[in-house]
């Protein structure tokens, strides 16, 4: 699934194309929310936004639409309706008078009051957005004092979006390395410096990663690791065998919360 870097950098992507332009035309796969589609078409686009990694497009009639890719979900952009390729239709395609934007496979899609965005059960979930830049580490390390948080190991907290919102399977390799810090060890168990080392790390990492993607459309499917990796490129991710960057030991794969996890047993304590 793309995560908040990818999605962050799909919003800049949708931005140049809709904000401060009005929606020509709008259309949905689905019969119910075509019936609804007046509530866009003809609207003036406000803003739109990544938060976790769904997309929040608001318009000027006091709506918003709400998109999220889940793991097949992806966009793609042409200058016009007739450039998109035959076969399965789109779910959703947005279009102005600078292109056109078409929503396939299988995402979520609702439209909502924007006053009322904050009920919205995936929304309401979020924690603190890694790639937010009004979040920063003593946001994030009071976050963590959230009780809940208290017994759970890095390698489920650090998929969870109501831990950190946009983080995602690479990401959890790539920040757990960085702050030298096993996905086996408690979060309670942290010292004060090691919390710090995290909350950095989930800052920097992802940012980082957004940063390497100035002006690229996101690829359908699972071919954003491809480009992440050539632009980001991974100290640990599906590097398993690979010597490590550290040069003290050899990155390991594991399977934890039932994603792949890669990392070092030699520097990650
Ligand atoms: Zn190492």
């Amino acid at each position: 699934m793309p995560e908040g870097p990818e999605t962050h950098a799909l919003a800049d992507r949708l931005s140049m194309l809709l904000v401060d332009e009005t929606l020509g035309v709008v259309r949905f796969i689905d019969p119910k929310l075509q019936r609804r589609r007046a509530v866009l078409e003809g609207k003036r686009v406000l803003a739109v936004e990544a938060r976790g990694k769904a997309l929040l497009t608001a318009v000027e009639s006091g709506w918003t639409l709400y998109t999220h890719s889940h793991l097949f979900g992806f966009w793609r952009f042409v200058d016009d309706r007739d450039a998109l390729p035959d076969g399965a239709p789109p779910r959703l395609v947005l279009a102005t008078v600078r292109g056109v934007a078409a929503l396939y496979a299988a995402p979520s899609i609702a439209l909502w009051e924007t006053d009322a965005l904050d009920r919205h059960p995936y929304l309401a979930r979020l924690g603190p957005d890694v790639l937010d830049p009004a979040v920063d580490a003593k946001s994030l390390l009071a976050h963590m004092r959230t009780p809940r948080f208290d017994k759970r190991t890095l390698a489920v907290l650090l998929l969870d979006q109501g831990f950190a919102a946009g983080m995602g399977n690479y990401l959890r390799s790539e920040v757990l390395f960085q702050a030298r810090l096993s996905p086996h060890r408690i979060l309670q168990d942290l010292t004060a410096g090691e919390r710090r080392r995290l909350a950095n790390a989930l800052l920097d990492v992802p940012r980082r990663a957004y940063r390497s993607k100035h002006d690229e459309v996101l690829p359908p499917g699972k071919d954003y690791l491809a480009t992440t990796r050539a632009r980001f490129g991974f100290q640990v991710f599906e590097r398993a065998g690979a010597p490590c960057p550290r040069g003290d030991g050899t990155i390991t794969e594991s399977r934890l919360a039932g994603r792949r996890l890669y990392w070092c047993a030699g520097c990650q304590h």
